[in-house]
């Protein structure tokens, strides 16, 4: 099977691309946004016809939550628009889109964990983008996975957990709200994940959750990363973050969707974090 990987150079991209010598019948292309800008769509339209992948993984996103608020136009393009064009050409060639999407398509003022079912209301710029993104992908095709995950992090690239492991390397004073839960996610449970579900070929499609089980406050992600580092670096409450884009308080995923349709194992968020 012929799998091709779009954003290939951010978090999620090059976390499949490690794992992904595990799996020798699939031959992948990585694109980074260098190599396939999402924004061209008639050269996305082009590539897609000319190579026939199988699968197209898509790890490519506007990913700054906050930029977004101030750069709605390219949050849109890439999030949505070009999400549009990928999902047309994608079933136009018959090849399944496995797509990303985002906790923050929830406004949080739930208590329990978010299903599939659960009415959608994002609460800043970058949610209604991802939003827009999942909704044109369920209109245009059927063969698509579209996974919302929460707090990716991992040992690569720009997240909470390489944020707090470095300020505490250089001793710097960590300064960690309690105001927010959601479920901290390994980036390469996720890429093994996808990876597992094409290799046996599953064919649920749909919409569903993924991240690792329980959850967390950002105070207890940033505890358990401490424990993790075995420092002795001290944390500090602080609830009075000034953000432009507001988040939902509560976004903790149900996974019983995903756990009836798919055979891999999801594992405890803080049993995960140790693999790292
Ligand atoms: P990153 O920001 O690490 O990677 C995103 C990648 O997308 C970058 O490599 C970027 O390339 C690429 N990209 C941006 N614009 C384009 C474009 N026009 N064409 C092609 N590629 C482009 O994100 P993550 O790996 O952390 O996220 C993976 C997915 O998970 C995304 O869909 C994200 O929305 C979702 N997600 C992430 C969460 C998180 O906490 N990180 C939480 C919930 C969901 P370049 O660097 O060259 O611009």
């Amino acid at each position: 099977k012929k799998v091709l990987v779009t954003g290939a150079s951010g978090q999620l991209g090059q976390c499949v691309k490690r794992l992904s010598s595990r799996y020798q019948e699939l031959e992948f292309t990585f694109a980074s946004s260098d190599d396939l800008d999402l924004t061209l769509f008639g050269v996305v339209s082009a590539y897609l016809r000319l190579h026939e992948f199988d699968y197209c993984i898509n790890c490519a996103a506007y990913t700054k939550v906050e930029q977004a608020e101030k750069e709605q136009e390219m949050a849109y393009l890439i999030n949505a628009e070009a999400v549009k064009n990928l999902a047309a050409n994608c079933a136009e060639n018959d090849c399944v889109l496995i797509h990303i999407s985002t906790d923050y398509v929830f406004d949080g003022k739930q208590e329990t964990p978010y299903t599939e079912d659960d009415e959608t209301c994002p609460l800043n710029v970058y949610g209604a983008s991802k939003l827009m993104g999942e909704e044109y992908i369920r209109g245009l095709m059927e063969d698509y996975f579209i996974f919302r995950t929460s707090w990716l992090y991992s040992d690569i690239g720009h997240n909470f957990f390489n944020t707090i492991r470095k300020k505490a390397e250089a001793g710097e004073e960590l300064n960690i709200t309690t105001t927010q839960k959601g479920t901290p996610t390994n980036a390469y449970d996720l890429a093994e994940f996808i990876l597992e579900l094409i290799a046996n070929d599953n064919q649920n499609f749909g919409t569903y959750h993924y991240s690792n089980l329980g959850e967390a406050t950002w105070y207890d992600f940033a505890e358990e990363i401490l424990k993790h580092m075995k420092t002795n670096s001290q944390l500090k409450v602080n609830n009075d973050f000034q953000t432009i884009a507001t988040r939902p308080e509560y976004s903790v995923l149900s996974k019983e969707k995903l756990q009836n349709a798919f055979s891999t194992p999801v594992e405890d968020w803080k049993v995960s974090l140790e693999k790292l």
